[in-house]
C-alpha cells in the first residue's frame, strides 16, 4: 500500500513539476496518503485563520490524528498553503448545513471557532455553532473542541452584556444539552492584539506611548493564538480527561502597567498604562467600546483561566516578554 502511495505521489511530482497544478497535484496525492491510512479525521474550521490555523498545524505536526480543514474557498492562498503542507482541504461553511454535514462526515473530531467579528451578529453565532452541533449529534463525532467562552449574560444576571462572549457561552450549553462530547477551550486574549488594536498610541501632551485597556489594576489574561494548537491537540490526545469540561486557555496574567513594562523594556520606549476606566472606554466613540468596556468588567472579575493547566498541555507555550521580542518588528512605528 505505502509503495502505491509513493509512487502515486512521486508520479504527480515529476510529471506536473513545471506547471501551475504541481502543487494541488502533490497535495491530492499527500491527501489521498493520509486518509489512505488507519489515521482518525479531524475536521477544523477556521484553518484558514488564527485559531483554526495554530491547530490545523498542530495536530498534523502531532501525527497522530489527520487534519480535514475547512474553508469557504479552497481556492484562497491560506488553503493552498495549507495544502502545501500535505493537509486535506475542503468546502466548509457554517451558514451552509449540507456543507456541514459533508464536511463532518467520516471524521473522528472537529475542532470549531466560529467568528463573531465577520458580522457582530450573535445570533448568527448562535446559528452556526448550534448546526455543527446538531450535525456532530447525527454523526456520531466522537470529540468535538469548541472554541468558546463564559455566557456573561447569563453570569451576570442580564447586568452585563458581551455579545461574543454570550454567543459562545449559548453554543457550549447546547452542545452539552444535547449530549454532544465536547470539550470548550476558553481562549484568553490574544497576545497578537498588542501588535494591532491594542498597540501603545503616542500621548499628545509627552514623549510616551499608552495602552488604554481598561482593566484597572485587575490582571488580564493573554495568550499568543499561534500557542493555542498545541494545547487542543493534547486535548483531542486525552478525551478521557477532558470530554464535557470548559478550560481557560492562558500563557500568563500581568496588569496593564506590567504589559506596558514588558513593552517600554523590549522595544526601549516608555509605554503606560493609560488607566483609563470602562466608562471613560465607552464614551470614546469606537465601533465596540461598549462591548469591549464590558468583556473588561468581565475580565476584572477574573474568570477562570488555567496558566498552570495551559503549560502542561503546551509547554512551549510563549511568555508576553519572549512573544513581544519575536515580534519585534510588528512595532516599527512605535
Ligand atoms: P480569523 O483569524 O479572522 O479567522 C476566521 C476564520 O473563520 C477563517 O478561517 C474563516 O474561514 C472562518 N470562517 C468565518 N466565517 C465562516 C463561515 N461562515 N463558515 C466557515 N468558516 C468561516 O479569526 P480567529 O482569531 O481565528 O477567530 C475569531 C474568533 O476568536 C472570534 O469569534 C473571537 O471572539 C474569538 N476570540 C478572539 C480573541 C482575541 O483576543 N482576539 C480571544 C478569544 C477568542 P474562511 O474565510 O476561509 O472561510
Amino acid at each position: 500500500m505505502w509503495f502505491i502511495i509513493l509512487t502515486l505521489k512521486e508520479k504527480l511530482h515529476f510529471s506536473c513539476c513545471h506547471c501551475s497544478e504541481r502543487s494541488s497535484a502533490t497535495s491530492l496525492a499527500l491527501s489521498l496518503s493520509s486518509n489512505m491510512t488507519s489515521k482518525k479525521i479531524i475536521a477544523v474550521f477556521g484553518a484558514t485563520g488564527a485559531q483554526g490555523g495554530s491547530v490545523a498545524r498542530a495536530i498534523l505536526e502531532s501525527k497522530k490524528f489527520a487534519v480535514r480543514a475547512l474553508t469557504r474557498d479552497v481556492t484562497k492562498p491560506k488553503a493552498q498553503a495549507l495544502r502545501d503542507l500535505g493537509i486535506e482541504v475542503i468546502k466548509g461553511d457554517l451558514d451552509d448545513e449540507a456543507s456541514v454535514e459533508a464536511a463532518l462526515k467520516g471524521t473522528y473530531g472537529a475542532f470549531l471557532v466560529t467568528n463573531f467579528w465577520e458580522h457582530f451578529s450573535k445570533e448568527k453565532e448562535v446559528c452556526q455553532g448550534k448546526l455543527v452541533a446538531d450535525a456532530a449529534k447525527r454523526l456520531g463525532v466522537k470529540h468535538v473542541v469548541f472554541s468558546g467562552l463564559e455566557n456573561v449574560k447569563r453570569l451576570s444576571g442580564g447586568k452585563l452584556e458581551v455579545p461574543h462572549f454570550d454567543a459562545k457561552g449559548e453554543v457550549e450549553e447546547y452542545f452539552w444539552s444535547i449530549g454532544v462530547p465536547m470539550t470548550s477551550v476558553r481562549v484568553a486574549a490574544y497576545f497578537e492584539n498588542f501588535l494591532t488594536t491594542w498597540k501603545p498610541v503616542k500621548a499628545s501632551d509627552g514623549d510616551y506611548y499608552t495602552l488604554a485597556i481598561p482593566m484597572g489594576d485587575v490582571p488580564m489574561d493573554g495568550i499568543s493564538v499561534a500557542d493555542v494548537g498545541a494545547v487542543v491537540c493534547s486535548i483531542f490526545n486525552s478525551p478521557e480527561e477532558f470530554v464535557g469540561k470548559a478550560v481557560g486557555l492562558s500563557a500568563e496574567a500581568l496588569t496593564i502597567q506590567q504589559y506596558a513594562d514588558v513593552l517600554s523594556k523590549v522595544l526601549g520606549k516608555d509605554i503606560r498604562d493609560a488607566k483609563m476606566t470602562p466608562e471613560a472606554y465607552e464614551k470614546l466613540g469606537i465601533p465596540v467600546g461598549k462591548e469591549i468596556a464590558n468583556m473588561c468588567r468581565f475580565y476584572q472579575t477574573r474568570p477562570d483561566r488555567d496558566v498552570k493547566l495551559t503549560h502542561r498541555l503546551n509547554p512551549k507555550v510563549k511568555s508576553f516578554s519572549q512573544f513581544i521580542s519575536e515580534n519585534k518588528g510588528a512595532f516599527k512605528g512605535v
